[in-house]
């Protein structure tokens, strides 16, 4: 018995059964019959195989297109977790490379600007007068006596007084002025676009914010200082400026301390 085909709506069954039928050989349309027969039962297994091929076909795509999914998602999550490690290391190198900035511009007591920043902005304003004309101006601020103020109350009040004297010159100075330190209980300030006449009251304005009693844990410490300034002008020499502000600082001292000396001289190359 022939099994019909799904795709059959011949009753292929009823033919097989008249071709079998002896009586029916005679039949001048048997021979078309059978041939028909038969090559309708081959296409149909053509059909079949077809069918089944293409079947299989869809199916490999199909699990061949889950795959690429898979792997497209598999691939995505991983660039997801390597950009967020980079831009975790990109903020870790920046806030790094801000840190070394700091340390190396920096005072690590006071905070303030260190000698080398301090040297650059000197530089950069002289720079700015010898191009544009103009002045400015540099103190050289120096605690008085400040090795007997260690050696009453023990270094670390020296430390805070350092650092508290460092803070009362940074909040009196002007916005777009820069103070360093210098050397070790020695500061220098840097009065852009200034002339001498108008810092003259700025550094005894310094004078006095300084010379108050600083409270520190253990202590109340009598603090003075004493200020060279001097005036940078166009094509003068930045360090013979620099040699002018420490005499001045130095004159401050041997007249006494706690006050302010203005160098008035020229300082060209
Ligand atoms: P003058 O009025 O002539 O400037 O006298 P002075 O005692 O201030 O100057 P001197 O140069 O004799 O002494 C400065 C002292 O500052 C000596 C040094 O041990 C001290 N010093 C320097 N750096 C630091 C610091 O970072 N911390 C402390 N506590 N002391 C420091
Ligand atoms: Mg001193
Ligand atoms: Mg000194």
């Amino acid at each position: 018995m022939t099994k019909p085909s799904p795709h059959d709506d011949v009753d292929l069954s009823a033919i097989a059964v008249l071709l079998q039928q002896c009586e029916q050989q005679d039949n001048p349309l048997y021979e078309s019959l059978e041939r028909l027969y038969h090559r309708y039962r081959q296409q149909q297994r053509i059909l079949d195989r077809l069918i089944r091929i293409a079947d299989q076909f869809q199916l490999a795509e199909r699990e061949r297109g889950h795959r690429y999914q898979s792997n497209y998602q598999r691939q995505a999550r991983q660039l997801e977790k390597i950009i967020r490690i980079s831009d975790h290391y990109h903020k870790m190198m920046r806030d790094l490379n801000h840190r070394l900035h700091i340390l190396s511009t920096h005072d690590e007591l006071t905070g303030l600007a260190n000698r080398r920043y301090g040297t650059q902005r000197l530089e950069q304003e002289v720079n700015f007068v010898n191009r544009h004309g103009g002045t400015f101006c540099i103190a050289l601020a120096d605690i008085d006596h400040f090795k007997l103020i260690n050696d009453t109350h023990g270094h670390a009040v020296g430390d805070r007084v350092l650092t508290q004297v460092a803070r009362c010159l940074q909040t009196h100075i002007r916005d777009y002025d820069l103070c360093a330190r210098w050397g070790g209980e020695e500061f220098m300030i840097v009065f852009a676009r200034a002339a001498i006449a108008d810092v003259h009251p700025l550094a005894e304005r310094l004078l006095t914010a300084v010379s108050q009693p600083l409270q520190t844990e253990s202590a109340t410490v009598a603090v003075t200082v004493s200020l060279g300034v001097t005036e940078y002008r166009v094509g003068d020499s930045l360090d013979k400026a620099l040699v002018h502000a420490d005499q001045a600082l130095y004159r401050a001292k041997t007249a006494g301390r706690n006050r302010v000396m203005c160098d008035h001289s020229t300082h060209l190359v």
